[in-house]
């Protein structure tokens, strides 16, 4: 029977500390054979001001962690099993009273947080030991050694001056990944793809988006005296080029605003500006000055937006080269339309740390043998939900010229959009990706 090389510990480095590298940070953190140091930027873990919503699958891998109950406590609302709404589909901008075109449910709904609060499960589950803060690597290299050394460390080298060594560098470092960027430039000049310098970039979707978070007791109820939908369930507010996605948080005391504006002409286009500002509010409302009063009236209540250029990579051909490897929006950065970013960044750190659980030995083979599995299992789900994104906000501004505003065949187009949540259970993945990596050699368990 196989059995385990315990003279060494293998060194995992995490770079960058978000939802995708504290999960896996956790996640590992539980294999005494792993060595695992992660390193942020920040001098302190941070999310944005905003909420976070996550489907049945993401739900299932922290269900797999033993952090449901903690998650449970700050869900909105906590997932029952039964079948719930995703979104309310509606025809809004009009100044008079909108209608639902669709209506999407799916086992579990749509589950709701704040940021915040989501980010502190995965700190509070941290072991002490595993973090270093104000390390912002700059660059990283593979270290010269001997032909017969079966491994081949890794330093990296920060900001500050510091350095460090691993085994295994895991690139979780966010849309401007520095680990992407390096590994696409090297991957470009050895293999004489200049091409693969594209995928270094994100790219502007034409689209500009508004955030806030509103109080729910400040929403203005209808004149019969009903609170406003979106208290009850995740709303998706559609327009010609516009829409607007609201949803209750924080046990349903707070809504969650975000509003998209899209100009698909101008894709791609080089955008110039910070990518996140704080605006004016007569900005946003200016926006959407023609919709109907139920948008108008949550709008209204947003006091300090911000205004984000929203941007995503164009699909990576590969998640790993030479023993580093990419996780979260560092290798699939996509547009919100499916709430999907943070959830995907937790299947990826589920399959890698499933793998390297069972990791035999800190070889290079070994390793590379682990890595082609990863990628196997994850580059295609990924991609897959990042161009699906991508289209699916077309649909909600009727600019999918399939569909248009053909409710009868855009309202199931849009259900369709949502199958990948449960067309391949995560437990199949696993097996494949083991499958996959016992193929190419002695490398697990
Ligand atoms: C408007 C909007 C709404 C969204 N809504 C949802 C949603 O409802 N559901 C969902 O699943 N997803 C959503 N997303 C996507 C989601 O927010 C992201 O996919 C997710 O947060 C990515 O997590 P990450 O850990 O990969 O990257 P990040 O959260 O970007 O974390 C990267 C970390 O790396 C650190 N870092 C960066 N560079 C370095 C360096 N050189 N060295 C060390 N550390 C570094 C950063 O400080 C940061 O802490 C939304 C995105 C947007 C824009």
């Amino acid at each position: 029977m196989a059995s385990r090389d315990t003279s060494r510990k293998l060194r995992v480095a995490i770079c960058g500390g978000g939802i995708g590298g504290l999960c896996l940070a956790v996640m590992l953190s539980k294999c005494s054979h792993l060595d695992v140091q992660l390193y942020e930027s920040a001098g302190q873990f941070k999310e944005i001001g905003a909420g976070v919503m996550i489907w049945s699958r993401t739900w299932r891998i922290l269900e797999d962690m033993g952090l449901e109950s903690e998650f449970a406590k700050i869900a909105h609302a906590p997932p029952t099993g039964e079948m719930g709404i995703g979104f309310d589909y509606r025809r809004s901008d009009r100044p008079q009273e909108g209608f639902r075109f669709k209506l999407v449910e799916m086992p579990y709904g749509c589950i709701r947080f704040h940021r915040a609060d989501f980010l502190d499960v995965f700190i509070n589950a941290l072991p002490p030991g595993i973090v270093n803060f104000g390390k912002r690597l700059v660059s990283y290299s593979h270290q010269a050694i001997p032909f017969s050394t079966p491994h081949q460390p890794i330093s990296l080298q920060f900001a500050n001056g510091s350095t460090s060594a691993c085994d295994l560098l895991i690139g979780a470092d966010g849309i401007r990944s520095k680990v992407r960027a390096q590994m696409y430039r090297e991957a470009a000049k050895a293999r004489g793809e200049p091409g693969l310098l594209d995928h270094i970039n994100p790219v502007w979707t034409g689209t500009i988006a508004y955030r806030g978070l509103v109080r729910a007791g400040d929403i203005p109820r209808k004149e019969d005296g009903t609170l406003h939908q979106t208290i009850e369930r995740p709303m998706m507010y559609c327009g010609r080029s516009k829409h607007v996605v609201s949803y209750s948080i924080s046990q349903g005391g707070i809504v969650n605003v975000v509003t998209f504006a899209s100009q698909p002409e101008r894709y791609g286009e080089p955008y110039q500006e910070d990518w996140v500002v704080y605006c004016d509010k007569q900005e946003l409302l200016d926006c959407y000055a023609g919709w109907e009063p139920e948008v108008k009236q949550l709008l209204n209540c947003i006091e300090h937006p911000t205004k984000w250029a929203i941007h995503h990579l164009l699909p990576l051909p590969f998640y790993h080269w030479n023993g580093i490897v990419l996780l979260g929006d560092a290798v699939h950065a996509m547009a919100p339309h499916q709430g999907a970013g943070a959830g995907q960044a937790i299947e990826d750190a589920f399959i890698l740390a499933r793998l390297l659980s069972k990791a035999m030995h800190p070889t290079r083979d070994g390793l590379s043998a682990l890595l082609k599995a990863y990628e196997a299992v994850r580059l295609p789900a990924a991609n897959g939900v990042l161009g699906g994104s991508y289209e699916s906000g077309r649909m909600y501004e009727f600019d999918d010229s399939r569909y248009g505003e053909d409710y009868d065949r855009l309202g199931p187009a849009i259900e369709r959009q949502w199958d990948w949540i449960d067309e391949v259970p995560l437990e199949q993945e696993v097996e494949t990706a083991f499958r996959i990596a016992r193929k190419e050699g002695p490398c697990l368990l």
